[in-house]
Protein backbone atom coordinates (compact mmCIF):
# COMPACT_ATOMS: atom_id res chain seq x y z
CA UNK A 1 0.00 0.00 0.00
CA UNK A 2 2.97 2.37 0.96
CA UNK A 3 4.66 1.93 -2.17
CA UNK A 4 1.25 2.49 -4.28
CA UNK A 5 0.92 5.39 -2.33
CA UNK A 6 4.63 6.46 -3.57
CA UNK A 7 3.74 6.04 -7.05
CA UNK A 8 1.00 7.88 -6.77
CA UNK A 9 2.75 10.92 -5.52
CA UNK A 10 5.74 10.41 -8.20
CA UNK A 11 4.32 9.05 -11.26
CA UNK A 12 7.79 9.88 -13.14
CA UNK A 13 10.20 7.77 -11.23
CA UNK A 14 12.67 6.83 -14.17
CA UNK A 15 15.65 7.95 -15.89
CA UNK A 16 14.61 10.67 -18.54
CA UNK A 17 14.67 14.84 -18.08
CA UNK A 18 12.27 16.70 -20.26
CA UNK A 19 12.47 20.28 -21.31
CA UNK A 20 8.89 21.24 -23.11
CA UNK A 21 9.15 24.83 -25.13
CA UNK A 22 5.61 25.98 -24.51
CA UNK A 23 3.65 27.78 -27.61
CA UNK A 24 3.10 31.05 -26.19
CA UNK A 25 3.22 33.28 -29.36
CA UNK A 26 5.95 35.50 -28.82
CA UNK A 27 7.87 34.74 -25.85
CA UNK A 28 9.52 32.03 -23.98
CA UNK A 29 8.23 29.50 -21.19
CA UNK A 30 9.85 26.24 -20.64
CA UNK A 31 9.20 23.59 -18.50
CA UNK A 32 12.02 21.58 -17.33
CA UNK A 33 10.61 17.78 -15.84
CA UNK A 34 13.53 16.25 -14.34
CA UNK A 35 14.33 12.27 -13.53
CA UNK A 36 12.07 11.91 -9.99
CA UNK A 37 9.56 14.73 -10.62
CA UNK A 38 10.97 18.46 -10.00
CA UNK A 39 9.88 20.74 -12.20
CA UNK A 40 10.78 24.33 -12.95
CA UNK A 41 9.94 26.85 -15.52
CA UNK A 42 12.27 29.13 -16.66
CA UNK A 43 10.28 32.37 -17.97
CA UNK A 44 6.27 32.91 -18.48
CA UNK A 45 5.31 34.07 -21.51
CA UNK A 46 4.18 36.90 -22.64
CA UNK A 47 0.90 38.92 -21.23
CA UNK A 48 -1.73 40.85 -23.51
CA UNK A 49 -5.04 42.77 -22.51
CA UNK A 50 -7.37 40.37 -20.45
CA UNK A 51 -5.38 37.25 -20.90
CA UNK A 52 -1.78 35.61 -20.26
CA UNK A 53 0.21 33.42 -21.25
CA UNK A 54 0.27 32.08 -17.93
CA UNK A 55 -3.84 31.14 -17.71
CA UNK A 56 -3.99 30.45 -21.17
CA UNK A 57 -0.99 27.69 -21.88
CA UNK A 58 1.40 27.07 -19.07
CA UNK A 59 -1.38 26.28 -16.13
CA UNK A 60 -2.93 24.62 -18.49
CA UNK A 61 0.16 22.16 -19.43
CA UNK A 62 1.34 21.67 -15.75
CA UNK A 63 -2.50 20.44 -14.98
CA UNK A 64 -2.10 17.73 -18.07
CA UNK A 65 1.37 16.82 -16.27
CA UNK A 66 0.15 16.58 -13.08
CA UNK A 67 2.69 18.94 -11.76
CA UNK A 68 0.94 20.47 -8.39
CA UNK A 69 4.19 22.17 -7.92
CA UNK A 70 7.34 24.54 -9.43
CA UNK A 71 10.85 23.96 -7.28
CA UNK A 72 11.93 26.96 -9.22
CA UNK A 73 10.77 29.86 -11.38
CA UNK A 74 13.67 31.25 -13.33
CA UNK A 75 12.74 34.66 -14.91
CA UNK A 76 15.34 35.38 -17.16
CA UNK A 77 15.33 39.38 -17.36
CA UNK A 78 12.08 41.42 -16.98
CA UNK A 79 10.90 41.72 -19.98
CA UNK A 80 6.70 41.27 -20.67
CA UNK A 81 7.18 38.61 -23.16
CA UNK A 82 8.72 36.22 -20.40
CA UNK A 83 7.38 37.46 -17.08
CA UNK A 84 3.80 38.67 -18.42
CA UNK A 85 2.35 35.17 -17.27
CA UNK A 86 4.43 35.19 -14.47
CA UNK A 87 1.22 36.50 -12.01
CA UNK A 88 -1.15 34.19 -13.30
CA UNK A 89 1.62 31.15 -12.14
CA UNK A 90 2.57 32.25 -8.73
CA UNK A 91 -1.46 32.57 -7.96
CA UNK A 92 -2.24 29.10 -9.41
CA UNK A 93 1.20 27.05 -8.57
CA UNK A 94 2.70 26.54 -5.74
CA UNK A 95 6.71 28.53 -6.33
CA UNK A 96 8.99 27.26 -3.91
CA UNK A 97 11.66 29.38 -5.26
CA UNK A 98 12.38 32.24 -7.47
CA UNK A 99 15.86 33.13 -9.31
CA UNK A 100 16.32 35.72 -11.88
CA UNK A 101 18.81 37.33 -14.01
CA UNK A 102 18.59 41.19 -15.29
CA UNK A 103 18.93 43.89 -13.01
CA UNK A 104 16.19 46.25 -13.66
CA UNK A 105 13.44 44.73 -11.37
CA UNK A 106 11.95 47.59 -10.37
CA UNK A 107 8.61 47.69 -7.95
CA UNK A 108 7.21 50.60 -9.97
CA UNK A 109 7.72 48.58 -13.66
CA UNK A 110 5.68 45.42 -12.19
CA UNK A 111 3.48 46.33 -9.31
CA UNK A 112 1.34 43.48 -9.53
CA UNK A 113 4.14 40.66 -9.69
CA UNK A 114 6.18 42.15 -6.62
CA UNK A 115 2.86 42.41 -4.77
CA UNK A 116 2.08 38.55 -5.36
CA UNK A 117 5.89 37.67 -4.17
CA UNK A 118 5.15 39.15 -1.02
CA UNK A 119 2.18 37.68 -0.64
CA UNK A 120 3.27 34.22 -1.52
CA UNK A 121 6.55 35.01 0.65
CA UNK A 122 9.26 34.71 -2.39
CA UNK A 123 12.22 36.45 -2.56
CA UNK A 124 13.79 36.76 -6.24
CA UNK A 125 17.07 35.39 -5.70
CA UNK A 126 19.71 36.90 -8.39
CA UNK A 127 21.82 34.43 -10.27
CA UNK A 128 25.17 35.42 -12.09
CA UNK A 129 28.23 33.51 -13.70
CA UNK A 130 29.28 30.87 -11.36
CA UNK A 131 26.39 29.23 -9.52
CA UNK A 132 24.85 26.28 -10.16
CA UNK A 133 21.53 24.41 -8.76
CA UNK A 134 21.72 20.86 -8.67
CA UNK A 135 18.44 18.86 -8.11
CA UNK A 136 19.91 15.43 -6.73
CA UNK A 137 19.55 13.33 -9.08
CA UNK A 138 22.23 14.21 -11.61
CA UNK A 139 20.52 17.30 -13.14
CA UNK A 140 22.83 20.62 -13.05
CA UNK A 141 21.77 23.98 -14.56
CA UNK A 142 24.81 26.25 -14.57
CA UNK A 143 24.26 29.44 -14.98
CA UNK A 144 26.84 31.30 -17.76
CA UNK A 145 25.16 34.89 -17.52
CA UNK A 146 25.28 37.47 -16.25
CA UNK A 147 28.89 37.94 -15.74
CA UNK A 148 29.87 38.97 -12.18
CA UNK A 149 29.19 42.51 -11.16
CA UNK A 150 28.40 43.04 -15.11
CA UNK A 151 25.89 45.55 -15.59
CA UNK A 152 24.56 45.81 -19.11
CA UNK A 153 21.01 46.42 -20.79
CA UNK A 154 17.85 44.53 -19.88
CA UNK A 155 18.14 41.76 -22.68
CA UNK A 156 22.15 41.53 -22.30
CA UNK A 157 21.90 40.69 -18.33
CA UNK A 158 19.70 37.30 -19.69
CA UNK A 159 19.60 33.89 -17.61
CA UNK A 160 21.96 32.39 -20.06
CA UNK A 161 21.71 28.78 -18.25
CA UNK A 162 23.29 25.46 -19.40
CA UNK A 163 21.22 22.57 -18.16
CA UNK A 164 23.52 19.60 -17.70
CA UNK A 165 22.68 15.82 -17.36
CA UNK A 166 25.24 12.87 -18.07
CA UNK A 167 26.44 13.53 -21.50
CA UNK A 168 23.47 15.68 -22.56
CA UNK A 169 23.42 19.13 -22.49
CA UNK A 170 20.85 21.89 -23.82
CA UNK A 171 21.84 25.60 -23.65
CA UNK A 172 19.27 28.31 -22.44
CA UNK A 173 19.75 31.47 -23.57
CA UNK A 174 16.78 34.48 -23.03
CA UNK A 175 17.02 37.27 -25.18
CA UNK A 176 21.11 37.57 -24.88
CA UNK A 177 22.62 39.23 -27.55
CA UNK A 178 26.33 39.48 -28.76
CA UNK A 179 27.83 41.49 -25.62
CA UNK A 180 26.30 38.85 -23.59
CA UNK A 181 27.82 35.96 -26.02
CA UNK A 182 31.36 37.59 -26.17
CA UNK A 183 31.41 38.26 -22.41
CA UNK A 184 30.36 34.16 -22.12
CA UNK A 185 32.87 33.28 -24.66
CA UNK A 186 35.99 35.35 -23.13
CA UNK A 187 35.75 33.48 -19.56
CA UNK A 188 36.28 30.43 -21.83
CA UNK A 189 32.99 29.01 -20.22
CA UNK A 190 32.11 25.24 -21.95
CA UNK A 191 29.20 25.88 -24.09
CA UNK A 192 29.04 22.63 -25.87
CA UNK A 193 25.03 21.76 -26.09
CA UNK A 194 23.57 19.18 -28.56
CA UNK A 195 20.33 21.95 -28.30
CA UNK A 196 20.40 25.56 -28.20
CA UNK A 197 17.27 27.73 -27.14
CA UNK A 198 18.24 30.32 -29.80
CA UNK A 199 18.06 33.44 -27.91
CA UNK A 200 15.88 36.38 -28.55
CA UNK A 201 13.79 34.32 -30.48
CA UNK A 202 15.61 34.24 -33.17
CA UNK A 203 16.72 38.27 -33.51
CA UNK A 204 19.68 39.47 -35.38
CA UNK A 205 21.32 40.87 -32.10
CA UNK A 206 22.27 37.65 -30.88
CA UNK A 207 23.28 34.06 -32.17
CA UNK A 208 26.92 35.33 -33.69
CA UNK A 209 28.62 32.97 -35.72
CA UNK A 210 31.51 32.52 -33.42
CA UNK A 211 28.76 31.50 -30.54
CA UNK A 212 27.38 29.35 -32.02
CA UNK A 213 30.24 27.28 -33.11
CA UNK A 214 31.47 27.15 -29.54
CA UNK A 215 28.02 25.63 -28.83
CA UNK A 216 28.05 23.90 -31.87
CA UNK A 217 24.29 22.14 -31.42
CA UNK A 218 22.65 19.41 -33.51
CA UNK A 219 19.04 21.11 -33.37
CA UNK A 220 18.13 24.86 -32.32
CA UNK A 221 14.79 25.90 -30.84
CA UNK A 222 13.24 29.22 -31.56
CA UNK A 223 10.08 30.20 -29.64
CA UNK A 224 8.80 32.67 -32.08
CA UNK A 225 4.72 34.05 -32.65
CA UNK A 226 3.39 33.81 -35.64
CA UNK A 227 4.14 36.90 -38.03
CA UNK A 228 5.46 38.91 -35.33
CA UNK A 229 5.93 42.47 -35.91
CA UNK A 230 9.70 42.35 -35.00
CA UNK A 231 10.23 39.73 -37.98
CA UNK A 232 11.75 37.72 -35.98
CA UNK A 233 13.38 35.02 -36.73
CA UNK A 234 16.36 36.86 -38.32
CA UNK A 235 16.95 35.52 -41.90
CA UNK A 236 20.67 35.81 -40.88
CA UNK A 237 20.28 33.88 -37.98
CA UNK A 238 18.49 31.03 -39.80
CA UNK A 239 20.98 30.93 -42.56
CA UNK A 240 23.28 30.80 -40.19
CA UNK A 241 22.19 27.81 -38.44
CA UNK A 242 21.49 26.35 -41.88
CA UNK A 243 24.80 26.36 -43.11
CA UNK A 244 26.07 24.79 -39.70
CA UNK A 245 23.33 22.08 -40.54
CA UNK A 246 21.64 22.12 -36.89
CA UNK A 247 18.23 21.63 -37.24
CA UNK A 248 15.90 23.93 -36.38
CA UNK A 249 12.26 23.47 -34.93
CA UNK A 250 10.19 26.66 -34.34
CA UNK A 251 6.85 27.01 -32.31
CA UNK A 252 5.04 29.40 -34.76
CA UNK A 253 5.16 26.43 -36.98
CA UNK A 254 5.49 23.22 -34.89
CA UNK A 255 3.76 24.35 -31.55
CA UNK A 256 5.08 22.71 -29.06
CA UNK A 257 8.33 20.98 -28.45
CA UNK A 258 9.08 18.62 -26.15
CA UNK A 259 13.16 17.25 -25.74
CA UNK A 260 13.75 14.22 -23.60
CA UNK A 261 16.90 13.12 -22.56
CA UNK A 262 17.76 9.46 -21.20
CA UNK A 263 21.37 11.68 -20.12
CA UNK A 264 23.15 9.57 -23.60
CA UNK A 265 20.22 10.73 -26.31
CA UNK A 266 18.13 13.50 -27.15
CA UNK A 267 14.65 12.75 -28.80
CA UNK A 268 12.36 16.01 -30.05
CA UNK A 269 8.87 15.60 -30.42
CA UNK A 270 6.52 18.62 -31.91
CA UNK A 271 2.89 18.89 -31.10
CA UNK A 272 2.43 18.59 -35.00
CA UNK A 273 2.82 21.45 -37.89
CA UNK A 274 0.39 24.08 -37.31
CA UNK A 275 -1.21 25.49 -40.42
ZN1 LIG B 1 11.96 38.08 -25.52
Amino acid sequence: MASLILNLLNPRNDIRLTVTFLDVGQGDAIVIRTPTGAAMLVDCGPAWEGDDAGRRTIIPFLRSQAIQKLDALFMTHPDLDHIGGAPSVLRRVLVKRVFAGGDDWNEKKHPILFRILRERRLKLTPLERGKFIETGEGVRLRVLNPGIGKKTTDNEDSLVIRLEYGNSFLLLTGDAGSEAEANILHDGEDLKAQIIKIAHHGSRFGSTERFLKAVHPQAAIILVGKRNRFGHPSPAVLERLDGMHVRVFRTDRDGAITAETDGNVWRIRTMGAKR
